[in-house]
């Protein structure tokens, strides 16, 4: 790799969130890191060196001047065992913008400099404690909202990708040194028998592309699914995004075509992100704001993770459901049959000759079947058998391992078809083992390196 492992410079910054705070965290980072700590820290109780690992209570004073700025704990911690590998002080104070600000400017004036974004991150990742994926789930803790969110960012953090990304490259080295040998030796007599290599390029690829398949359900984590309801006018669409809602967000009303406009209410359904958009109802436009309304849900139906269609169970089927079957029938979708507490009189029969399988009946008014609907939903946008294994969750990993799989797909062909030349062979296993690399960070640029940090706020 290009980039220098050595830090020379002690770099400091806030590392909690600005603003007041019962307590506020500064960290130091650095080989300066204890110099600059015992020259503007005062413990209350003296003692001739701070002790590596322990908090201490005391005062930050400036060094100017002597004046206490605050009192505060703080502790120094050796390297490696730091966060960084680096030697690393930090200091508690209380949480306020001035005491934050003051002590900052105290330790700068000792020669440390302000860490940029997600600098303590990348010392990190620099020093090898924590290679690339694991530095970019650092973020995704952070950011995570949900339980299940939280769950994929922390088995990243836990390396459980990385370690996923060095079996795949174990398979590629192990082929790779099996070509070479025959490149080396084309003369000699040696028959190098590849078909344990092919099985095993075979599997790694299948895990490979199941991973890039995964990101679907990866990105809805993160940002949420879509779920558009659609259904004709007054089938209850408003009624049962209240109701999924639990909160009295869209007008519900009697009147045909009111809720013309597009109504977004996000929630969790089972600790996953789900934005719920309401949709006017699809039927033939009476004016042109209908028109634009109706026009709007086309391209949302379009662009939506599942469409849950709603039919009225207390009316016949008709021939306006069958314009939003029309309408939605090529994209995935779910059945809800509302108004189950009203008696029945659609006829079930339509929904067998539609081929849908999968619908429940519930009540917008009383409540019932929401929670078989939130089920229905959930299972709908995560495949159950996914629920416990690894999920690609940023584009950047899904990029990199399709050109991963298409590598390994043109050594699994040339194999197959016993025609190929082993040095181009040899050349798609090197290449593929370069864009591993740029995952966990080994082959990875400044400048990606730089993108991926960048995101990080200051202190991180
Ligand atoms: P939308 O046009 O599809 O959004 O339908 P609304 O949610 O505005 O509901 C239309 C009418 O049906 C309103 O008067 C609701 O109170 C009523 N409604 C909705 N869901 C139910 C339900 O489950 N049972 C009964 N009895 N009425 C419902």
């Amino acid at each position: 790799m290009e980039i220098a492992a050595e830090t020379v410079d002690t770099i400091c910054a806030v590392s909690t969130p600005p603003g007041e705070g019962g307590i506020s965290i500064i960290r130091i980072s650095g080989p300066d890191s204890r110099t600059i700590l015992e020259k503007i820290f005062r413990p209350k109780k003296k003692t001739t060196k701070l002790p590596g690992g322990t908090l201490r209570l005391g005062y930050i004073f400036d060094p100017g001047n002597g004046a206490d700025i605050d009192e505060v704990l703080a502790v120094f911690m050796k390297a490696p065992g730091t966060y960084t590998r680096e030697d690393v002080a930090e200091v508690h104070s209380h949480g306020g913008f001035a005491a934050q600000s003051s002590i900052i400017k105290a330790i700068l004036s000792q020669g440390a400099r302000l860490a940029d974004p997600g600098e303590f991150t990348k010392r990190a990742f620099l020093n090898g404690r924590i290679d690339l994926v694991q530095a970019e789930s650092v973020l995704d803790v952070i950011k995570s909202e949900t339980d299940e969110e939280l769950k994929y960012a922390v088995n990243y953090l836990k390396g459980r990708l990385s370690k996923k990304v060095n079996t795949f490259r174990d398979v590629l080295k192990n082929a790779l040194a099996a070509f070479e040998a025959s490149i080396d030796f084309p003369d000699e007599d040696i028959d190098i028998d590849f078909s344990g290599h092919l099985a095993l390029l075979k599997k790694a690829r299948k895990d490979i592309d199941d991973l890039v398949s995964s990101y679907y359900e990866g990105k809805g984590l993160k940002s949420g699914f879509e779920v558009l309801i659609a259904g004709r006018t007054n089938v209850g669409k408003s009624s049962i995004l209240n109701a999924l809602a639990l909160k009295e967000r869209a007008i519900v009303t009697d009147l045909p075509g009111t809720t013309r406009d597009l109504i977004e209410e996000t929630l969790y359904i089972k600790g996953m992100k789900v934005h719920l958009i309401d949709s006017a109802g699809i039927r033939t436009p009476e004016n042109i704001v209908e028109e634009e309304g109706v026009r709007r849900v086309k391209e949302k139906a379009s662009e939506a993770d599942l469409i849950v269609w709603v039919l009225d169970g207390s009316q016949p089927f008709s021939a306006e459901d069958q314009h939003v079957y029309d309408v939605i029938s090529q994209y995935k979708s779910i059945v809800i049959i509302n108004k189950s507490d009203l008696t029945r009189h659609i006829d079930l029969n339509i929904l067998t000759s539609l081929k849908i399988t999968s619908y429940i009946e519930m009540s917008a008014k009383t409540g019932l079947g929401l929670d078989e609907a939130k089920s229905l939903i959930f299972s709908n946008l995560l495949k159950a058998g996914r629920k416990n294994s690894l999920l690609i969750t940023t584009i950047r990993h899904r990029d990199i391992l399709k050109k991963v799989s298409h590598n390994i797909g043109t050594v699994i062909n040339g194999l197959e078809n016993d025609e190929y030349h082993a040095e181009l062979l040899a050349f798609e296993l090197h290449e593929a083992l370069h864009h591993l690399g740029e995952i966990t960070g080994e082959t990875c640029s400044e400048d990606i390196l730089n993108t991926i940090f960048s995101q990080f706020c200051i202190g991180k």
